[in-house]
């Protein structure tokens, strides 16, 4: 069985490396010059079962409201953006009520934690690089009312889906050393020590190395220009210097840009492009070194240490279509957060070492990723993880190969596919 995965971010590169494994003959297209190259290069490289929680939760709106015309804000939907957004804000906010929040973060919930597994089955099997440090993340709190949240938040999730551990500003402290100059700050904190960290870019590179050992074929510099269908069947596809590769099952993996390539299909694929950023900057040697990811759900931040060597700031949401340009505000917004999180780093580093980054997140209107068939025959999808891409990515790799071959499926993908925006 000839498959073609389109798109080799995490998702693609993940997906190409089970369906390998399971015996199929994999073709992976990509338009850039190199794995990872666009959503899954610099992001903020945690993978968080703890994070499962869809954007869009009851009372979002609020917020929304709040937030608008903020430049600063952590959630920030630009004017430009508001009449592709229509349809799928419509039902951005319809999925914030109470009962169809919950459905869907049980959904991302599950998904995170069978991935959690599937990563460790990875590393076992190739042994895969990628900095990985599996010493879990914190959250740190602020105030009173955010602790509460924290601790309601906590036992909705359930202690057997979500291990996680209360910290008062001397446990942060003692777990993390490096938070000293904040603790008088701090009115406490989470400790989730089965969330991890990882170069979601280093990854992919890896991966991709990995599966063309194991007989994978990986084409870069390949863009694809159209999805070639017969009959609702799907044949192919058709690249922008005119090849045409023939294929018995195509997956489109493609991140933000899936709807465009599959809508002359008549496949109707609600994701939309959620901006965000991330500052990579060196570690001062002089400084006790961070050891654990902090996030500061304030800012829809984290502050994360990647290796020995750098740390990484990523997060905020912005909605501004396709838009790839650096705001300076929003690149302020993160140093604002490395010197709330870490002011003695923050003091050390140059801001010419700072590299700043700018993805765009493949976001559904229910903040459950779209994995699985369309209704073109041969035609699957792997897109729309919004904010948990790289948290969702071996899960999904190995539930969609074993949907494509057709083997028993360890990870039932009902709930997931498009057929639920019908
Ligand atoms: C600032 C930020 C922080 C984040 N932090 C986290 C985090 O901590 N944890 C987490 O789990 N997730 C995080 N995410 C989300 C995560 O990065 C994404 O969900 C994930 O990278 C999406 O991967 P993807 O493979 O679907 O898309 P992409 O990585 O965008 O890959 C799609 C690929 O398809 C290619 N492509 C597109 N069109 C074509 C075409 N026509 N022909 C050929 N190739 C094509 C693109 O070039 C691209 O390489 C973050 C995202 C951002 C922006």
């Amino acid at each position: 069985m000839h498959v073609i995965v389109v798109g080799c971010g995490v998702i693609g590169v993940s997906t190409a490396w089970f369906l390998t494994r399971a015996g199929a003959d994999v073709t992976v297209l990509e338009r850039r010059e190199g794995p990872a190259l666009e959503t899954s290069f610099a992001n903020a490289s945690m993978l968080t079962p703890s994070l499962s929680a869809p954007w869009n939760s009851p009372g979002v709106w609020l917020k929304l409201i709040k937030f608008l015309g903020r430049k600063e804000a952590a959630l920030l939907v630009r004017p430009a953006a508001f009449p592709a957004l229509l349809y799928w804000g419509y039902r951005f906010l319809r999925n914030s009520q109470p009962v169809r929040h919950e459905i869907n973060l049980r959904k991302n919930l599950k998904l995170c934690n069978y991935s959690i597994d599937k990563m460790k089955e990875l590393r076992s099997d190739t042994a895969v690089e990628y900095e990985a440090d599996l010493s879990g993340v914190m959250e740190v709190c602020r105030d009173q009312a955010d602790m509460k949240r924290g601790r309601e938040h906590i036992r909705f999730l359930g202690a057997d889906q979500v291990p996680a551990e209360e910290l008062t500003p001397a446990g942060i402290v003692e777990l993390e050393p490096a938070l000293e100059p904040i603790r008088r700050e701090l009115a406490g904190g989470f400790y989730f020590p089965a969330d991890e960290v990882g170069d979601a870019h280093k990854f992919s590179r890896s991966l991709q190395r990995h599966a063309e050992r194991h007989g994978a074929r990986f084409r870069f510099g390949a863009s694809v220009q159209e999805i070639l269908g017969q009959q609702g069947s799907v044949q192919g596809v058709r690249l922008g210097n005119g090849e045409e590769i023939e294929a018995n099952e195509v997956v489109v993996a493609a991140g933000s840009y899936t709807p465009r390539l599959v809508k002359a299909l008549g496949v109707r694929v609600p994701v939309c492009p959620a901006k965000g950023y991330s500052l990579t900057t060196p570690m001062p040697e002089e400084l006790p070194r961070l050891g654990h990811a902090v996030l500061d759900d304030g800012y829809k931040a984290g502050v994360v240490p990647l290796g020995a060597s750098r740390i990484r700031v990523g997060g905020t949401v912005e909605f501004t279509g396709f838009n790839l340009d650096l705001s300076p505000e929003r690149v302020a917004n993160l140093r604002n957060l490395l010197a709330g999180v870490l002011p003695r780093h923050a003091e050390q580093i140059d801001v010419k070492d700072m590299q700043a980054w700018c993805g765009l997140r493949p976001a559904s209107p229910d903040g459950v990723p779209i994995i699985g068939p369309t209704q073109v025959q041969g035609l699957s999808l792997a897109t729309g993880h919004g904010h948990l891409g790289w948290s969702m990515a071996a899960g999904t790799g190995k539930a969609l190969a074993q949907q494509i071959i057709g083997e028993g499926q360890e990870f039932p993908l009902e709930g997931y596919a498009l057929a639920r925006f019908d």
